[in-house]
């Protein structure tokens, strides 16, 4: 571990950092079921509330991105559909349909690690949460990890385009060993 903490860091700073690798380490358990690696967390008082990967592909479901199966498994837990004081940690900006989500559940709080330049809806392309017209407002933390997180998702889409350029090369071989074999 190289995160020395130095005096000018808060508490905040450090719990923030803290959630965030974990979210990190559940984005992992996404990568493994071969899903993009986005992971998720959300806390009250200093207390897990409910984790979560996104599984979309799996479960052939769209809907199925970690902070919706966060929000899902939390509102279960606590018995009510508004998910007041708590914070979500998740790794990657959420898109439309979690920042919706979001404002609906009534979460006290949103941290997240990389910024998503694609479909990013919180400050990178739609700037869904700060709209005045909202109910709801949710203060935001960016940027907690942010390197981190996207490198992990950086990685896994190099490894998963050089699978792919595998893949062809074989399909490429093998057709060629099929016109030789015919040739004969
Ligand atoms: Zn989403």
């Amino acid at each position: 571990m190289q995160s020395q903490i130095t005096p000018s860091q808060t508490m905040q700073q450090q719990e923030d950092e803290h959630w965030m690798r974990h979210a990190m380490a559940l984005a992992t358990q996404a990568e493994r079921a071969g899903e993009v690696p986005v992971g998720a967390v959300l806390v009250r008082a200093g207390q897990m509330v409910a984790e979560g990967w996104n599984l979309s592909l799996c479960e052939h479901d769209p809907t199925a991105h970690a902070e919706i199966r966060v929000l899902r498994q939390a509102g279960q837990r606590l018995s009510n559909y508004r998910l007041l004081d708590t914070t979500l940690y998740v790794t990657l900006e959420p898109c439309i349909m979690c920042t919706g989500a979001l404002i609906h559940a009534r979460i006290g709080r949103l941290v997240y690690g990389a910024s998503d330049l694609k479909t990013g809806a919180v400050q990178s392309v739609f700037p869904l949460l700060g709209d005045a017209r909202h109910n709801h407002q949710i203060p935001v933390t960016a940027g907690v990890l942010a390197q981190e997180c996207s490198q992990q998702l950086s990685a896994f889409f190099a490894r998963r385009r050089q699978e792919k350029r595998a893949a062809r090369e074989l399909l490429r071989q093998a057709s060629q060993d099929e016109t030789a074999a015919g040739s004969r």
